[in-house]
């Protein structure tokens, strides 16, 4: 029968790997936890219409990247694409920003986009996600910044990478400013690239995010967003700059970032590498003070960011970091009259020592073939229970790191040695 392959762009993840994921997972839980963030799980799967409201119409992700689908009681649902709609639609639901509250909220999970797959571009994609509503201040844009920074530096991929800022001020500048480049590239309209054709009428700030080269300079002389923020705004940015400066994160200032989505303003952000080739950055993120309103909550200052937890595992690979994958501390080797005697001894170990790890023999070779799978499992100490070991109620420890000889002793004192003996 022919095989059944798993969809182009979504990966199994693979026990090799795992040690890798978790060693993320587990450092970002425990500082979001240090910096008094908590938990929130979403579901994969909401109306479409929350995407096509909270993420924008006109954003690559909605326009082409979404997985919409209809469901047997025809309702319009979408595999979500990012987690900061679905986490908005949550806390609304549930009160949780009424009367301006502050909620500081993590979650991870997977992601759905239909593109093109590649190294670091996946269709099935996980991301670690943090958002917090109600404080509107650029002290709490720091604090995610400094965050994100100590995250990099407790996985060893401080030196990898670097911060990008820039500021996007209030909707009614950035309308303004939509306008000017409007008017400016519309004369020229038919020398930008195809994309940035398209998004002259669509989303015109992210034709300053386009790749291709002849836009780029056609971009040179085009009307700068910078001069048409407030000085407040601006004085603020400045304020937020100098104090990431201060807490000596590697931050510079790019005036072209503007980020996809719809729903920024103010402070926009991105931590790159070069070390990913196109797939660079590794995380990204802003202020969206009107997302909680637009999606009919009550008006809620936000600001937040998501990881590609993919493009840091294999940024993790490629610093080569000793991760300690699979451990076994003990290999239990026996025979076909002993075995049941053996179980019964690994599984009285297990409860009393519920932090070795053990692995039990269950095919039963030669035990020159169960040796040499004790050797291969790390394990530190082979225990034998076989025939003679089951008659007389005794257990035999071989050493297999060291050049010790093999001691053969009554279950009961082994029970209480064998700890002592994998330190
Ligand atoms: P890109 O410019 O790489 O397409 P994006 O702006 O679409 O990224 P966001 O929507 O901001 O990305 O998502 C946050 C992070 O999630 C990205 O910085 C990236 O690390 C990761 N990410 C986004 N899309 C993918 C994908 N298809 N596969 C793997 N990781 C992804
Ligand atoms: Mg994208």
């Amino acid at each position: 029968m022919a095989k059944i392959q798993a969809i182009r762009g979504m990966n199994d993840i693979l026990p090799q790997q795992i040690p890798l994921w978790q060693h993320f997972e587990n450092t970002a839980k425990s500082l979001l936890t240090s910096y008094g963030y908590q938990e929130i799980r979403l579901p994969v799967v909401e109306k479409s219409e929350l995407f096509h409201r909270g993420v924008g119409d006109g954003t690559d992700i909605v326009e082409k990247e979404t997985y919409d689908f209809t469901d047997r009681g025809d309702e319009k649902l979408t595999l979500r694409p990012e987690g900061t709609a679905g986490c908005v639609r949550a806390v609304i639901e549930h009160g949780m920003v009424a009367r301006n509250q502050v909620q500081k909220l993590w979650y991870m999970g997977p992601m759905y986009r239909y593109e093109r797959p590649q190294k670091g571009r996946y269709r099935q994609f996980y991301q670690f996600g943090v958002e917090v509503y109600g404080h509107d201040s650029i002290t709490q844009d720091a604090e995610l910044l400094a965050l994100s920074w100590r995250f990099w530096q407790a996985l060893g991929l401080d030196k990898n990478v670097t911060l990008q800022i820039n500021n996007l001020g209030t909707n009614e500048d950035r309308e303004k400013y939509k306008q000017a480049l409007i008017s400016y590239l519309t004369p020229i309209k038919d020398q930008l690239d195809e994309d940035s054709q398209r998004r002259l009428t669509k989303n015109p700030l992210r034709i300053l995010d386009s790749k291709n080269q002849t836009t780029q300079v056609l971009l040179e002389n085009a009307p700068k967003l910078d001069a048409f923020l407030s000085a407040e705004t601006k004085g603020e940015f400045q304020k937020l700059y100098t104090h990431l400066k201060a807490l000596n994160i590697p931050v510079t200032i790019n005036p072209h970032l503007v980020r996809g989505l719809d729903y920024y303003s103010h402070t926009v952000f991105e931590w790159v590498t070069e070390d990913l080739g196109a797939q660079g950055t590794i995380c990204a993120g802003g202020r969206y003070n009107s997302l909680v309103e637009n999606l009919g909550g009550p008006q809620t200052p936000a600001v937040g960011f998501a990881i590609g937890i993919e493009r840091i595992i294999l940024l993790l690979q490629e610093v080569q970091q000793n991760i300690k994958t699979k451990r076994c501390d003990i290999y239990v080797i026996s025979d076909d009259k002993a075995i049941f005697n053996a179980i019964e001894f690994t599984e009285t170990l297990r409860a009393a020592s519920p932090l070795l790890q053990i692995e039990q023999n269950h095919t039963l070779g030669s035990f020159k073939s169960q040796f040499k799978k004790a050797d291969k499992s790390g394990a530190k100490l082979a225990l034998i229970i076989a025939e003679n070991e089951c008659d007389n109620k005794t257990c035999t420890i071989k050493f297999l790191r060291e050049e010790k000889d093999q001691i053969t002793l009554p279950q009961d004192e082994a029970l209480k040695l064998i700890d002592t003996l994998v330190e």
